[in-house]
Protein backbone atom coordinates (compact mmCIF):
# COMPACT_ATOMS: atom_id res chain seq x y z
CA UNK A 1 0.00 0.00 0.00
CA UNK A 2 2.90 2.56 1.08
CA UNK A 3 4.79 1.23 -2.16
CA UNK A 4 1.46 2.75 -4.33
CA UNK A 5 1.02 5.75 -2.68
CA UNK A 6 4.75 6.39 -3.01
CA UNK A 7 4.24 5.56 -6.59
CA UNK A 8 1.44 7.72 -7.31
CA UNK A 9 3.04 10.56 -5.46
CA UNK A 10 6.17 9.88 -7.85
CA UNK A 11 3.92 10.51 -11.10
CA UNK A 12 1.94 13.65 -9.98
CA UNK A 13 5.75 14.87 -9.13
CA UNK A 14 6.35 14.32 -13.17
CA UNK A 15 3.95 14.90 -14.35
CA UNK A 16 3.61 18.49 -12.31
CA UNK A 17 7.82 18.76 -13.56
CA UNK A 18 6.88 17.90 -17.24
CA UNK A 19 3.65 20.35 -17.44
CA UNK A 20 6.03 22.85 -15.85
CA UNK A 21 8.43 22.96 -17.92
CA UNK A 22 6.78 23.56 -20.78
CA UNK A 23 4.43 25.87 -19.37
CA UNK A 24 7.15 27.89 -18.34
CA UNK A 25 8.87 28.01 -21.62
CA UNK A 26 11.35 29.72 -22.11
CA UNK A 27 12.49 30.17 -18.85
CA UNK A 28 14.58 33.00 -17.76
CA UNK A 29 17.32 31.25 -16.31
CA UNK A 30 17.81 29.43 -19.49
CA UNK A 31 19.64 30.49 -22.95
CA UNK A 32 17.97 29.72 -26.18
CA UNK A 33 20.76 28.45 -28.46
CA UNK A 34 21.15 29.01 -32.67
CA UNK A 35 23.57 26.22 -33.67
CA UNK A 36 24.73 27.98 -36.84
CA UNK A 37 25.82 25.00 -38.99
CA UNK A 38 28.96 26.95 -40.76
CA UNK A 39 31.34 29.50 -39.78
CA UNK A 40 30.79 32.93 -38.12
CA UNK A 41 30.62 36.15 -40.21
CA UNK A 42 29.32 33.99 -43.14
CA UNK A 43 25.84 34.62 -44.58
CA UNK A 44 23.56 32.46 -42.47
CA UNK A 45 25.61 33.41 -39.02
CA UNK A 46 23.99 36.73 -40.89
CA UNK A 47 21.00 35.54 -41.16
CA UNK A 48 21.00 33.88 -37.19
CA UNK A 49 22.06 36.70 -35.59
CA UNK A 50 19.71 39.25 -37.36
CA UNK A 51 16.91 36.41 -35.78
CA UNK A 52 18.56 35.83 -32.77
CA UNK A 53 17.72 39.87 -31.85
CA UNK A 54 14.47 39.97 -33.47
CA UNK A 55 13.30 36.28 -31.35
CA UNK A 56 14.35 37.70 -27.88
CA UNK A 57 11.67 39.93 -27.53
CA UNK A 58 8.99 37.51 -28.57
CA UNK A 59 10.52 34.97 -26.50
CA UNK A 60 9.80 36.79 -23.14
CA UNK A 61 13.71 38.75 -23.13
CA UNK A 62 15.24 35.05 -22.73
CA UNK A 63 18.80 35.55 -24.30
CA UNK A 64 19.33 33.74 -27.89
CA UNK A 65 22.85 32.84 -28.17
CA UNK A 66 24.77 31.51 -31.64
CA UNK A 67 26.89 28.42 -31.64
CA UNK A 68 28.71 28.18 -35.21
CA UNK A 69 29.41 24.30 -35.32
CA UNK A 70 31.02 24.23 -38.75
CA UNK A 71 31.59 21.46 -41.16
CA UNK A 72 31.02 19.49 -43.61
CA UNK A 73 28.31 21.48 -45.69
CA UNK A 74 26.53 21.48 -42.31
CA UNK A 75 26.04 18.31 -41.51
CA UNK A 76 28.23 17.96 -38.49
CA UNK A 77 25.78 20.90 -36.72
CA UNK A 78 22.63 19.54 -38.16
CA UNK A 79 23.31 15.96 -36.57
CA UNK A 80 24.30 18.27 -33.13
CA UNK A 81 20.82 19.65 -33.18
CA UNK A 82 18.91 16.61 -34.10
CA UNK A 83 20.51 14.97 -31.21
CA UNK A 84 19.98 17.70 -28.72
CA UNK A 85 17.74 17.59 -25.66
CA UNK A 86 13.80 18.45 -27.17
CA UNK A 87 13.11 21.10 -24.95
CA UNK A 88 13.65 23.78 -27.10
CA UNK A 89 16.80 25.57 -26.08
CA UNK A 90 18.54 24.00 -28.97
CA UNK A 91 17.69 25.35 -32.44
CA UNK A 92 19.47 25.14 -36.04
CA UNK A 93 18.93 27.52 -38.51
CA UNK A 94 20.03 25.87 -41.80
CA UNK A 95 19.74 27.09 -45.60
CA UNK A 96 19.08 24.65 -48.96
CA UNK A 97 21.35 22.46 -47.49
CA UNK A 98 18.74 20.25 -45.81
CA UNK A 99 17.18 19.57 -48.93
CA UNK A 100 20.79 18.49 -50.56
CA UNK A 101 22.69 16.98 -48.04
CA UNK A 102 20.26 13.01 -48.12
CA UNK A 103 21.06 13.33 -51.71
CA UNK A 104 24.99 14.12 -51.33
CA UNK A 105 25.50 12.10 -48.34
CA UNK A 106 25.85 8.32 -48.48
CA UNK A 107 25.96 8.49 -44.74
CA UNK A 108 23.82 10.83 -42.92
CA UNK A 109 24.00 10.94 -38.93
CA UNK A 110 20.35 12.07 -38.95
CA UNK A 111 17.27 11.79 -41.40
CA UNK A 112 15.78 15.29 -42.76
CA UNK A 113 12.37 14.32 -42.42
CA UNK A 114 12.55 12.30 -39.42
CA UNK A 115 14.90 13.91 -36.98
CA UNK A 116 13.94 17.58 -36.59
CA UNK A 117 10.77 19.88 -35.45
CA UNK A 118 9.87 21.72 -38.85
CA UNK A 119 9.52 25.66 -37.18
CA UNK A 120 8.92 27.85 -40.03
CA UNK A 121 11.13 29.68 -43.20
CA UNK A 122 12.85 32.75 -42.30
CA UNK A 123 13.81 34.30 -45.80
CA UNK A 124 14.59 33.40 -49.39
CA UNK A 125 18.62 35.15 -50.46
CA UNK A 126 19.73 35.62 -54.11
CA UNK A 127 23.41 34.56 -54.88
CA UNK A 128 25.82 36.24 -56.69
CA UNK A 129 28.84 35.36 -58.75
CA UNK A 130 31.88 37.15 -57.71
CA UNK A 131 35.73 36.95 -58.25
CA UNK A 132 39.11 37.95 -56.67
CA UNK A 133 39.62 41.26 -57.57
CA UNK A 134 42.65 40.88 -59.54
CA UNK A 135 40.51 38.69 -62.24
CA UNK A 136 41.45 40.59 -66.03
CA UNK A 137 37.57 40.85 -66.37
CA UNK A 138 35.08 43.87 -65.99
CA UNK A 139 31.14 42.62 -67.41
CA UNK A 140 30.05 38.96 -67.33
CA UNK A 141 31.10 38.69 -71.15
CA UNK A 142 34.97 38.63 -70.35
CA UNK A 143 34.49 36.82 -67.60
CA UNK A 144 33.28 34.28 -69.73
CA UNK A 145 35.76 34.84 -72.20
CA UNK A 146 38.54 34.26 -69.40
CA UNK A 147 37.18 31.19 -67.88
CA UNK A 148 37.06 29.70 -71.57
CA UNK A 149 40.74 30.75 -71.64
CA UNK A 150 41.70 29.30 -68.08
CA UNK A 151 39.91 25.83 -68.36
CA UNK A 152 41.53 23.28 -66.04
CA UNK A 153 43.43 26.45 -63.84
CA UNK A 154 40.20 27.66 -61.88
CA UNK A 155 39.63 27.44 -58.29
CA UNK A 156 36.16 27.79 -56.87
CA UNK A 157 35.33 28.28 -53.61
CA UNK A 158 32.55 26.67 -51.40
CA UNK A 159 31.24 25.62 -48.18
CA UNK A 160 31.70 22.14 -47.93
CA UNK A 161 29.30 19.29 -49.82
CA UNK A 162 25.89 20.31 -49.87
CA UNK A 163 26.09 24.16 -48.99
CA UNK A 164 24.52 26.94 -51.57
CA UNK A 165 27.92 27.79 -52.63
CA UNK A 166 28.66 24.05 -53.41
CA UNK A 167 25.59 23.55 -55.37
CA UNK A 168 25.57 26.68 -57.01
CA UNK A 169 28.67 25.60 -58.43
CA UNK A 170 28.02 22.43 -59.76
CA UNK A 171 24.75 24.38 -61.30
CA UNK A 172 27.78 27.20 -62.67
CA UNK A 173 29.57 24.05 -64.11
CA UNK A 174 27.20 22.07 -65.12
CA UNK A 175 25.28 24.82 -67.43
CA UNK A 176 29.07 26.07 -68.50
CA UNK A 177 30.26 22.56 -69.52
CA UNK A 178 33.57 23.61 -67.64
CA UNK A 179 35.00 21.56 -64.91
CA UNK A 180 36.62 23.94 -61.78
CA UNK A 181 38.55 22.87 -58.95
CA UNK A 182 36.39 23.12 -56.04
CA UNK A 183 38.23 24.47 -53.17
CA UNK A 184 36.06 23.78 -49.56
CA UNK A 185 35.90 25.65 -46.24
CA UNK A 186 33.98 25.46 -43.07
CA UNK A 187 31.47 28.68 -44.48
CA UNK A 188 32.14 31.23 -46.94
CA UNK A 189 33.35 33.72 -44.21
CA UNK A 190 36.58 32.19 -44.78
CA UNK A 191 36.00 31.72 -48.64
CA UNK A 192 35.57 35.25 -49.09
CA UNK A 193 38.86 36.16 -47.23
CA UNK A 194 40.64 33.84 -49.41
CA UNK A 195 38.99 35.03 -52.42
CA UNK A 196 39.67 38.98 -51.26
CA UNK A 197 43.43 37.47 -51.32
CA UNK A 198 43.14 36.04 -54.27
CA UNK A 199 43.85 32.46 -53.07
CA UNK A 200 40.61 31.28 -55.04
CA UNK A 201 39.43 32.49 -58.19
CA UNK A 202 35.51 32.55 -57.72
CA UNK A 203 32.23 31.86 -55.48
CA UNK A 204 29.02 31.76 -55.75
CA UNK A 205 27.73 33.24 -52.14
CA UNK A 206 24.42 34.50 -50.66
CA UNK A 207 24.01 38.07 -50.77
CA UNK A 208 23.65 38.54 -47.17
CA UNK A 209 27.45 38.03 -47.10
CA UNK A 210 28.38 39.58 -50.59
CA UNK A 211 26.58 42.66 -50.48
CA UNK A 212 29.51 44.63 -48.28
CA UNK A 213 31.80 43.12 -50.09
CA UNK A 214 31.14 44.52 -53.40
CA UNK A 215 29.95 47.96 -52.00
CA UNK A 216 33.44 47.99 -50.53
CA UNK A 217 34.76 47.19 -53.86
CA UNK A 218 36.99 44.30 -52.83
CA UNK A 219 35.61 41.34 -55.14
CA UNK A 220 34.10 41.50 -58.45
CA UNK A 221 31.02 40.69 -58.83
CA UNK A 222 29.59 39.66 -62.51
CA UNK A 223 25.96 38.14 -61.34
CA UNK A 224 22.98 36.78 -60.04
CA UNK A 225 21.44 33.97 -59.78
CA UNK A 226 18.02 34.75 -59.73
CA UNK A 227 15.56 34.82 -63.30
CA UNK A 228 15.51 38.67 -62.38
CA UNK A 229 17.70 41.35 -60.84
CA UNK A 230 17.39 42.67 -57.66
CA UNK A 231 16.04 45.46 -56.58
CA UNK A 232 18.78 46.10 -53.23
CA UNK A 233 20.54 49.78 -55.11
CA UNK A 234 24.15 48.39 -54.95
CA UNK A 235 23.45 44.81 -56.93
CA UNK A 236 20.67 45.98 -59.38
CA UNK A 237 22.95 46.66 -62.11
CA UNK A 238 24.39 43.06 -61.66
CA UNK A 239 22.79 41.09 -64.95
CA UNK A 240 21.11 37.90 -64.23
CA UNK A 241 23.12 34.28 -65.40
CA UNK A 242 19.73 33.78 -67.10
CA UNK A 243 20.17 36.82 -69.17
CA UNK A 244 23.85 36.55 -69.30
CA UNK A 245 23.29 33.01 -71.97
CA UNK A 246 23.15 30.48 -69.54
CA UNK A 247 18.87 30.32 -69.62
CA UNK A 248 16.61 29.06 -66.75
CA UNK A 249 19.78 29.49 -64.68
CA UNK A 250 18.36 30.10 -61.39
CA UNK A 251 19.27 28.73 -57.64
CA UNK A 252 17.85 31.13 -54.56
CA UNK A 253 18.75 30.16 -50.73
CA UNK A 254 15.83 29.70 -47.88
CA UNK A 255 16.62 29.46 -44.33
CA UNK A 256 14.65 27.67 -41.68
CA UNK A 257 14.47 27.16 -38.21
CA UNK A 258 14.40 23.45 -36.60
CA UNK A 259 14.07 22.07 -33.18
CA UNK A 260 15.04 18.63 -32.36
CA UNK A 261 12.60 15.76 -33.05
CA UNK A 262 10.40 15.11 -29.99
CA UNK A 263 10.12 18.55 -29.10
CA UNK A 264 6.71 19.31 -27.26
CA UNK A 265 3.97 20.72 -29.54
CA UNK A 266 3.30 24.05 -27.22
CA UNK A 267 6.99 24.39 -27.29
CA UNK A 268 7.14 24.29 -31.02
CA UNK A 269 3.82 27.16 -31.00
CA UNK A 270 5.80 29.06 -28.80
CA UNK A 271 8.42 28.99 -31.09
CA UNK A 272 6.71 29.13 -34.20
CA UNK A 273 5.11 32.18 -32.45
CA UNK A 274 7.95 34.26 -32.02
CA UNK A 275 9.89 33.79 -35.42
CA UNK A 276 6.21 34.64 -36.98
CA UNK A 277 6.49 37.84 -34.54
CA UNK A 278 10.42 38.17 -35.21
CA UNK A 279 9.81 38.15 -39.22
CA UNK A 280 7.46 40.94 -38.66
CA UNK A 281 9.76 43.11 -36.90
CA UNK A 282 10.84 45.98 -39.10
CA UNK A 283 14.73 46.04 -38.07
CA UNK A 284 14.76 42.30 -38.89
CA UNK A 285 12.96 43.08 -42.36
CA UNK A 286 15.16 46.25 -42.92
CA UNK A 287 18.47 44.60 -42.18
CA UNK A 288 17.52 41.51 -44.66
CA UNK A 289 16.29 43.74 -47.41
CA UNK A 290 19.79 45.62 -47.18
CA UNK A 291 21.50 42.62 -47.74
CA UNK A 292 19.36 41.23 -50.70
CA UNK A 293 17.61 38.68 -48.94
CA UNK A 294 13.61 38.87 -48.79
CA UNK A 295 11.99 37.65 -45.46
CA UNK A 296 9.24 35.31 -45.76
CA UNK A 297 5.71 35.79 -45.43
CA UNK A 298 4.30 32.64 -47.08
CA UNK A 299 2.45 30.07 -45.69
CA UNK A 300 6.36 28.50 -45.46
CA UNK A 301 6.16 30.12 -41.93
CA UNK A 302 3.81 27.66 -40.90
CA UNK A 303 5.42 24.16 -39.53
CA UNK A 304 3.69 21.68 -41.59
CA UNK A 305 4.28 24.05 -44.90
CA UNK A 306 7.46 24.43 -44.14
CA UNK A 307 8.56 20.58 -43.90
CA UNK A 308 6.26 20.11 -46.90
CA UNK A 309 8.40 22.34 -48.63
CA UNK A 310 11.47 20.71 -47.73
CA UNK A 311 10.77 17.52 -48.49
CA UNK A 312 9.79 18.95 -52.11
CA UNK A 313 13.41 20.26 -52.29
CA UNK A 314 14.71 17.44 -51.20
CA UNK A 315 13.09 16.00 -54.39
CA UNK A 316 13.96 18.56 -56.60
CA UNK A 317 17.55 18.48 -55.58
CA UNK A 318 18.62 15.07 -54.77
CA UNK A 319 17.22 14.44 -58.84
CA UNK A 320 19.47 17.68 -60.22
CA UNK A 321 22.37 16.09 -57.42
CA UNK A 322 22.12 11.91 -58.79
CA UNK A 323 22.15 13.31 -62.43
CA UNK A 324 25.58 15.02 -61.94
CA UNK A 325 26.67 12.02 -59.82
CA UNK A 326 28.82 13.66 -56.94
CA UNK A 327 28.13 12.04 -53.55
CA UNK A 328 30.57 12.18 -49.92
CA UNK A 329 30.42 8.91 -47.59
N1 LIG B 1 27.07 30.56 -47.84
C1 LIG B 1 27.51 29.32 -47.31
C2 LIG B 1 27.13 28.23 -48.26
O1 LIG B 1 27.69 28.22 -49.29
C3 LIG B 1 27.20 28.99 -45.94
C4 LIG B 1 27.75 29.95 -44.92
O2 LIG B 1 28.94 30.13 -44.79
O3 LIG B 1 26.91 30.49 -44.24
O4 LIG B 1 26.34 27.38 -47.99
Amino acid sequence: MKQLLNLSILAIATSLAFGASAQEYPSKDKVVTIVVPFAAGGPTDRVARDLAESLRKPLGGVSVVIDNTAGAGSSIGAAKVARAAPDGYTLLLNHIGMSTMPALYRKLAFSVPNDFEYLGIVNDVPMTLIARPSIPANNYKELATWIGQNKGKINLGNAGLGSASHLCGLMYQSALQVDMTPVPYKGTAPAITDLIGGQIDLLCDQTTNTTPQIEGKKVKAFAVTTTKRLATPSLKDLPTLDESGLKNFQVTIWHGLYAPKGTPADVVKKINDALKAALKDPEFIKKQEGLGAVVATDKRIEPAEHKKFVLSEIEKWGAVIKAAGTYAD
